[in-house]
């Protein structure tokens, strides 16, 4: 049944505030919902493959309906603003990766520039007003430019990444907790948990 797509407002208030990733994310699950059908994923049919963790990430999670404890939001630490959507239905899939011009510099450099002021923590209070004012034209300008001055989409061939589907469990010699056993690491002949062998990663 189609549905009609959240809004970006919706998106704000899930995310915690407004920002230009999370417009770009909202813009990417948008158009991706249009190009492959209307409506959003209440039961799976629809996977998203991300290949960042940031702010647009929380857009994608909302409008698509997508999330890591479903199963449909697949996260691959590449540190690349690429989002993949495959339609189990329909069997499609589009790729969507930002364009290499800087978005916001494109838009507004004075923007740009303030931003990194406004991060350092060393733009003044009217500097700070003035980030936040133009900041805001920004977002809004992303919501209504055309999509191909934002992403290069293209049609992919659907791929999804097979997950592991029975867990058996596996006790860490160091911790003593349980760690599914595709996840443990060997050490001197025991399981070793991930936190215990000291290999910390950003990836979930
Ligand atoms: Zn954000
Ligand atoms: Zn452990």
């Amino acid at each position: 049944m189609t549905q009609s797509i959240k809004s970006y407002n919706e998106a704000v208030a899930f995310h915690g505030h407004a920002c230009p990733g999370l417009a770009l994310g909202y813009r990417a699950a948008e158009y991706a919902l249009q190009h492959l059908r209307a409506g959003r994923s209440e039961d799976e049919d629809l996977v998203a493959i991300v290949e960042n963790d940031a702010c647009g990430v929380d857009a994608i999670q909302l409008v698509a309906g997508c999330s890591v404890g479903k199963g449909n939001l697949i996260y691959h630490d590449y540190g690349k603003h690429a989002y993949t959507f495959i339609d189990r239905i329909s069997n499609r899939a589009i790729r969507l990766v930002q364009r290499p011009e800087p978005v916001v510099q494109r838009i507004d450099p004075v923007a740009f520039t303030l931003r990194e002021k406004v991060m350092a923590g060393t733009a003044t209070s009217a500097e700070n007003k003035e980030f936040h004012a133009r900041q805001a034209a920004v977002i809004e300008k992303i919501l209504r430019m055309p999509i191909d001055e934002l992403f290069i989409a293209r049609d992919v061939k659907p791929e999804i990444p097979v997950r592991a589907k029975v867990f058996t469990s596996v006790q860490c010699a160091v911790c003593g907790e349980l760690v599914a056993e595709h996840r443990a690491r060997v050490k001197d002949g025991k399981f070793i948990c991930i936190p215990c062998a000291g290999d910390y990663g950003r990836g979930w």
